[in-house]
Order: C-alpha cells, then structure tokens, then sequence
C-alpha cells in the first residue's frame, strides 16, 4: 500500500499564499467545545465520584489510545501500518468519540497544517506561534481562512467509503448513544465526567500538546527549510499516549512508532506491536524502514541520545 504523506492529500497553486490568510471565529466549532467546557466546569465538581473519575479515565485512555493516536493519526492519515479494514472502521469510530472531529474533518485539519509547516514561512496560526491565550482562543473556537486555499483531496478509498461518510456527517451525535448508556447505567455523574469532561479534557489537552510540541522541548533531529520543527514534551508521553514525541514525528512523519528512544514511553506504539503479535498488523513502518525525510538532519548530542539512534540506523546525518 501506498505511504501517504500529508501533503500528498493538499494541491496548492501558484496563488496559494500559506501567510495570506485571517483567523475567523467558527461558531460551530466554537459552540460545541464551549457548551462542553462550560458544563464540565460546572457540573464536574458537582457529580465527581470514585467511579465517575475511573469512567473518564478509562473511555479518556481508549479513545485517545485505539482512537485518536492509532486509529486516526497512525493508520488513516499516514498509512504507518496495515490492518483488516474492520479493526480501522473500529480504531477510526473510537477516534471520533474524542470529540474534535469526524474523519474526513480530522484528516484535513492535520494535512492542512502539515502542508502549512512544509513551507518556508507559515501563518502564526499554523505554526502555534501566539501566545498561550491567544493560541487556545484561535485553536479551539477560530479556523485560519487562507485568501487562496489550497484545495483538499482524499483519496478514494476514503473519500467513498460508507462507513466514513456516515461518521463524518454524524460525529457530534456520535456521543449521544454512549451518553444515555452513561446516565441509564451510572446516572448524572458518569453522563457529566464520561461526556462532558472526557472531551473537554481531551480536546483542550490535545491543543495543549500541540500548542508546546511547536514550541519548545527536546530535540533530536531539524528539518531544513520548513517553517515549523517539532519538539519533544516529555511531560505529556503518557498521557497522549505517544502523540508528544513530536519531535520524532515531524523527523520520521510515517513511523508507527513516535518514541524512538529508549525512555519515550509510546502507548500507541505499544498497541500496534499487540496488534502485529496477534497478527492484526502488518507491513508497520519504522525509522528503521523508512527512507529519510528531506531535509533530515540529526542533532549530535540532544537530549543525550546521539548514542542512542533508533534501531542503529545510519540515514540521518549528522
Ligand atoms: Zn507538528
Ligand atoms: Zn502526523
């Protein structure tokens, strides 16, 4: 199967200016992530209980782990394993239950940065370059509205699958089924910590992770001219159950595996090695298996891992 990086899902012209572009409220956006804030506020102090917390914590690990990290960003957006089309449609539904957007949205909000960060300048907005505050005003209720967008393609395998239309059209009411199996089984308390503070957490976390992985942390490889490196926020590897090794990622963007060195603890990884084990994964890409990106160049002495390159590979330079 064709890797796919990105970039190769978003056609800019000669017109397309990553810069020329205004951040604009997007209600839509904006009202669904507020309502849900606002009531995980409120009624989260209110309706806390042992069991409730347990409930967020374990719906909050399954989402962002099988969902969000394997389901979404490893598999459907880059291709980083192979698996039987049942097990996507089931990692790719759970990613949905994050609550930050359907398939087809998600896919287009991550190629569209992506794009943005290949540049050689890119838009503060791409590039989380604002402030805490503004970045978080910007990231969670605007969109970025380009003058000349570049246009979006999904191959056709997605863009004609049945199943991803339908989760893509419906992803809002996605929670509405598991909220009344929440209130019917656990009452108020787990409809509020399994809904409303289970996305509120995740979707203003995922932001954060992002918001920092642009900014600062460690660094064990650059890319030469883009406008936007990533960064390591160690902080994070747990809980975004791999996603911070952000560094890694923007080095080797189709590896199924984001922590490369030892001490990365990588919860996605660790999953897609179970499903290899089982049989459930194939041909999963690696820095070991990959060609290097352009522009790769490895920084001696960061982190004090320069002893420590993935696999023993020798691509990158030094
Ligand atoms: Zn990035
Ligand atoms: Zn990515």
């Amino acid at each position: 199967m064709k890797l796919m990086s990105g970039s190769e899902r978003i056609f800019a012209n000669d017109e397309t200016d990553p810069l020329d572009g205004k951040v604009r409220w997007c209600p839509s956006k904006s009202l669904w992530i507020g309502t849900m804030t606002f009531l995980a506020i409120t009624l989260g102090p209110v309706f806390l209980t042992w069991s409730a917390l347990l409930l967020f914590i374990v719906t909050s690990g399954v989402t962002l782990c099988f969902g969000h990290s394997v389901g979404m960003h490893r598999r459907l957006i880059h291709s980083s394993f192979d698996c039987p089309l049942w097990l996507e449609h089931f990692c790719v539904y759970l990613g949905t239950l994050v609550g930050m957007a359907g398939p087809h949205g998600m896919i287009r909000l991550h190629d569209f940065r992506d794009w943005a960060q290949r540049q050689s300048q890119c838009h503060d907005y791409s590039c989380h370059r604002s402030g805490l505050w503004r970045d978080a005003w910007w990231q969670l209720h605007c969109r970025l509205v380009l003058k000349h967008p570049p246009a979006f393609r999904l191959e056709p395998r997605l863009a004609n699958d049945r199943f991803y239309t339908f989760v893509e059209r419906t992803w809002m009411w996605q929670q509405l089924p598991w909220a009344i199996l929440f209130f019917v089984v656990g009452g108020w308390s787990w409809l509020v910590w399994g809904i409303f503070v289970r996305v509120s957490v995740c979707v203003t976390g995922h932001w954060l992770v992002g918001h920092f992985s642009h900014r600062r942390g460690g660094q064990s490889w650059i890319i030469d001219g883009v406008a936007a490196q990533g960064y390591n926020v160690r902080l994070a590897g747990l809980i975004s159950m791999g996603e911070s090794w952000h560094n890694n990622h923007h080095a080797f963007p189709g590896s199924a595996k984001m922590g490369i060195f030892p001490g990365q603890i990588d919860l996605g990884w660790w999953l897609i090695r179970t499903f290899e084990t089982i049989g459930l994964a194939t041909n999963v890409k690696t820095p070991d298996n990959l060609p290097p990106r352009p522009g790769l160049r490895r920084l001696v002495g960061a982190n004090n891992t320069e002893a420590l390159v993935p696999g023993g590979h020798s691509r990158a330079r030094s």
